[in-house]
């Protein structure tokens, strides 16, 4: 499975011009390919490459390598679309591989080709990324983004072997409580929903403000909150995972259709930020569990909130409000959630066997989910 680590480059003073020139350079160059890929209608990487290499290297002082990843760039943009010239942002990322980037770890730096020569530039980052950095296979993106300098390196994690799982654990995901399992457990949303307030307040005020430092307040103010909910959605998924993983149980989650148009997904201010997050946390569950070899399950998500998790009694005037349910049949009482989680765990109690039988039916081995690529940083970037 392919991750994501990022880490955030501290270059020197001297080092950001020349960081600075080689993205200009390289961004500069691939508008020079992408010219030439379209006048003479030349698309394919090998034969953009025959055509611009010593140009390109010669014009614009770029390494081999370098050259070769931009062609290959643009080859890549015009494999989408091919009715339009193409074009590229003056700062617009560019890719590394390991022949123009190392990583030493032991010191926390890196070695960068830039235009002014190899740089040996210090990095930071947490303790999960450092963790990821030693999966790392391929190519890493060298971005730019509001005065700051950042890689996102490819690292290539293998997948336990799923274990055949006693029960499921089932999890409800939501907005009020970002996760409630059937064991009862329930992560509450009320943190992140406080600090959510704090900073909507704070926007409103520097939007109204409109200098140029308020500007620059406001996109740090996006950029914590977002890491705060990332973080949020990391600790939560992990516990969950692992307490699967100790009671070896699968975990079942609601499938996908008919979330939209939940009542636990409105519309509005709130729930603009709560969907990402929403599905931020799927995310992390799904890839920590194939991580952990913990089978996943998704369930059809039909009257898991109407059902009665006793009786089996399924009314709508069973859920009494948000928060509380209550069974008009045998009067069982319970939190909404954890009903609904009860409900997933059971679905995922009943599906399980159905799989298995198909199996033996086909004669073949159960076939391993597809790969997931999970590129965790990309809700960061939507919660402006
Ligand atoms: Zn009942």
């Amino acid at each position: 499975m392919k991750l994501i680590a990022q880490v955030k480059l501290q270059p020197t003073e001297d080092q950001c011009p020349a960081l600075l020139k080689t993205l200009e350079q390289a961004n500069a160059a691939c508008n020079y390919v992408s010219r030439i890929a379209w006048e003479t209608k030349t698309f394919h990487q090998f034969a953009l490459h025959k055509l611009t290499y010593y140009d390109v290297r010669e014009k614009f002082g770029l390494s081999a390598q370098v050259t070769v990843r931009i062609e290959a760039k643009v080859a890549d943009a015009y494999k989408l679309d091919r009715k339009h010239k193409r074009t590229f942002l003056k700062h617009g990322a560019i890719t590394y591989d390991e022949r123009i980037l190392s990583w030493r770890q032991s010191d926390q730096t890196i070695s960068i080709w830039t235009t002014g020569g190899r740089q040996r530039i210090p990095y930071v980052c947490g303790e999960r990324q450092r963790q990821l950095l030693e999966y790392r296979q391929g190519q890493a993106d060298l971005i730019y983004r509001d005065g700051e300098w950042y890689l996102h390196q490819i690292c290539e994690v293998t997948e336990s072997p799923e274990f055949d799982p006693t029960g499921w654990l089932g999890v409800d995901l939501g907005i009020v409580n970002l996760a409630v399992t059937s064991d009862g457990q329930v992560f509450s949303g009320e943190q992140i929903e406080v600090r959510r307030e704090w900073y909507a307040l704070r926007r409103a005020i520097l939007q109204s403000v409109g200098t140029k430092s308020a500007k620059r307040r406001l996109k740090q103010l996006s950029g914590r909150q977002a890491r705060f909910q990332k973080h949020t959605n990391h600790c939560i998924s992990k516990a969950i995972v692992e307490t699967a993983k100790d009671t070896k149980r699968g975990i079942a989650l609601e499938d996908l259709k008919g979330i939209r148009g939940r009542t636990r997904l409105r519309s509005g201010q709130r729930s603009r930020h709560s969907n990402w997050a929403f599905y931020q946390m799927r995310a992390f569950l799904t890839y920590k569990a194939m991580l952990a070899g913990v089978p996943i399950q998704f369930v059809d998500p039909a009257y898991t909130s109407q059902t009665c998790p006793l009786c089996g009694f399924v009314s709508k005037s069973n859920r009494k409000s948000q928060s509380d349910f209550v069974c008009g049949q045998c009067g069982y009482v319970g939190l909404a959630d954890h009903v609904a989680a009860r409900n997933i765990a059971a679905k995922g109690e009943v599906s399980a066997p159905m799989v298995s039988a198909e199996v033996v039916k086909d004669g073949n081995l159960p076939s391993t989910a597809p790969p997931l690529e999970v590129r965790d940083n990309a809700p960061l970037l939507a919660a402006g």
